[in-house]
């Protein structure tokens, strides 16, 4: 709450304005029954139509006035919470990509998006009705019980009696209703997760028909959502009769007992017409309150999750000092000595004792089953995840001594999923190296092997990719995404299985332009014949290295790899 509240202290100006205008709203309120008394009093009772007059315009006067205040306190109140809500998604963002990976894996990605649009809007909904009328409420419950004091204290006891009930019982609704209210908010993270992963895999869905299946899951989640959320409301449905059976037995004490004073002349009438205008006000204040406190219980439960990810862990500060001697290429470019690893919350090591070089202008080929490990080399090399014992060198220097930033910019990284972002194609290739010119880009597509298939798309360079654009193929993806590394022309290289969905002869094509290219390479392949064309092998046996070398070497001395090249061999006759 603390920190949410430190973004609010930035909009104090503003919101002080308008507390002080709410404040002449409440007094032109609290006068109004006092007005209402003095026209009774002296004008209606006495029969003095001067005096009726002379009040009733002052009451229109300052009712206009309290109109006004209205109005310019919508504005400020507005203003403020506009800019609260836009100053909280923001700094949420920005968190959310400072994240390391593992901090970003402890959220689900539907949770991260609630939290940065629903709970903002909760946050923001509640500031606006706070300056606006919220915080009014208590004051005109203290100020028309002053007030009745004041006009006749021995009437206003009766209004005192229930006021103390009422709050203590307010405050128990409060404590079980912010509980209740987290909850709920549980639960829309779960429909946002469960919209989230049906709509990524709508082809899945479709071809196995399991639109049905899905459809009932999510009526499940939908039902839990309602239910606790009907539950949480209902608390609230308690609070409303209670206050006006209490506040309602407080009223009809005032008249009874009022009558009988004006009888007798202890109090005048209209003591007892403003004393029952306080009585109402003060009612209609109280029933507010239940509105009040489910809003506030909401916002309280939004804010505290908006502040979990505000004072999560964030990656830990690169003590690493500014390094100007220009890192020179040596001829060991990637090094890993002794290299385990095991991701953070898991025991089973992904790495273990995984040792290699590779040379300047090399082309390493990595293989092994899937789960062996190979992506999680990749992880290590960018610095998503610091090794758990070993060390990694890139150009002779630890990468521990590396800035993450340098030494990213350092590699060419090419994911084993394509990801595009809604854009052109030209924006796409350029997203990692703004800098670069149509004639580089062309240049990269060339090479990529892409160029052809986007002259014969409709805007060429200018098409659109992604919602409401052209649809590519796995492999145009693919080779979208490796134009993107290339174009930035990193050192090193780093594929991951990127070759997967292209056919044979595109694949042949592409590794004869990218091996005209002078960077260091790291492939990440199923196929023996990509394999085929690297200077040398690593292959993976379950996080360990079954065998390093060249494809000849690995043919006599791994057995593991001559059984993959018979099985390939023999999947390749069947195809022919
Ligand atoms: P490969 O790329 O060879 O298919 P990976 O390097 O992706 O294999 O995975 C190696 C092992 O690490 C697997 O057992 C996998 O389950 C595990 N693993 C991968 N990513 C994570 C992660 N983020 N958290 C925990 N375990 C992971
Ligand atoms: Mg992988």
């Amino acid at each position: 709450m603390k920190t949410i509240i430190g973004f609010i202290k930035a909009y104090k100006v503003p919101a002080s304005i308008a507390l002080l205008l709410m404040l002449i709203e409440l007094m032109v309120e609290l006068a109004q029954p006092l007005l209402i008394r003095k026209i009774i009093d002296e004008g209606i009772v006495e029969s003095d139509i001067h005096t009726i007059w002379f009040w009733g315009t002052i009451m229109l006067l300052l009712a206009l006035l309290a109109f006004f205040a209205g109005i310019i306190n919508s504005f400020f109140s507005g203003y403020a919470a506009q800019n609260l809500a836009f100053d909280l998604r923001t700094a949420l963002f920005r968190k959310v990509q400072s994240f390391s990976m593992t901090t970003f894996l402890r959220f689900p990605t539907a949770s991260l998006i609630t939290r940065m649009t629903n709970d903002v809007t909760q946050v923001q909904q509640v500031f606006f009705m706070s300056l606006r009328v919220m915080l009014r409420t208590p004051l005109v419950v203290i100020g028309s019980l002053i007030m009745a004091f004041y006009i006749n204290p021995s009437l206003a006891l009766y209004l005192v009696v229930g006021v103390p009930f009422l709050l203590i019982f307010m405050y128990l609704m409060v404590k079980k209703s912010i509980k209740q209210f987290s909850a709920v908010q549980k639960r829309v993270d779960r429909i946002n997760t469960m919209i989230q992963e049906n709509l990524q895999a709508i082809r899945l869905i479709k071809a196995y028909f399991r639109g049905k299946y899905e459809g009932s899951r999510f009526e499940k989640a939908a039902f839990l959502l309602k239910h606790d959320t009907s539950k949480a409301l209902r608390l609230m449905e308690y609070i409303q009769p209670i206050l006006l059976i209490v506040m309602n037995i407080a009223l009809l004490a005032v008249l009874w007992f009022g009558a009988g004073k004006v009888s007798t002349g202890q109090a005048k009438i209209g003591d007892l017409a403003a004393i029952v205008n306080y009585t109402m006000r003060l009612t209609g204040s109280f029933s507010m309150f239940s509105f009040i406190i489910m809003l506030f219980s909401r916002a309280k439960a939004s804010a505290d999750r908006m502040e979990e990810i505000l004072l999560a862990e964030d990656m830990p500060k690169e003590k690493i000092p500014y390094n100007d001697v220009l890192i020179e290429d040596k001829d060991d470019v990637i090094e890993f000595k002794n290299v385990s690893f095991h991701y953070p919350g898991t025991t089973t090591y992904a790495l273990q004792n995984i040792s290699f070089t590779c040379r300047k202008g090399e082309k390493i080929a990595i293989m092994g089953a899937t789960g062996s490990g190979k992506s999680t080399i990749f992880q290590l090399l960018l610095k998503f995840y610091d090794c758990s014992e070993g060390e990694i060198f890139v150009n002779g220097r630890n990468i521990t001594d590396w800035k993450a930033e340098e030494l990213r910019q350092y590699l060419g990284y090419v994911p084993q999923q394509s990801l595009l972002f809604t854009g052109t194609i030209a924006e796409n290739m350029r997203w990692g190296a703004t800098a670069a010119t149509e004639e580089d880009i062309e240049k990269a597509a060339v090479q990529a092997q892409i160029h052809t298939s986007i002259t014969r798309f409709p805007n060429k360079y200018q098409t659109r990719v992604g919602q409401k654009g052209v649809n590519l193929s796995g492999g145009q993806k693919q080779r979208l995404s490796i134009a993107r590394a290339i174009l930035r022309k990193p050192p090193i290289l780093l594929f991951d299985d990127s070759t997967s969905a292209l056919d044979v002869k595109t694949e042949a094509a592409l590794w004869e332009e990218l091996d005209t290219i002078s960077a260091t390479m790291l492939v990440i392949t199923q196929k023996i014949q990509t394999a085929k064309g690297a200077n040398r092998i690593l292959l993976l046996d379950n996080g360990t290295v079954a065998a390093f070398g060249t494809h000849q070497e690995l043919l006599g001395s791994s057995t593991l790899y001559s059984k993959i090249v018979r099985s390939q061999a023999e999947g390749e006759k069947y195809n022919d």
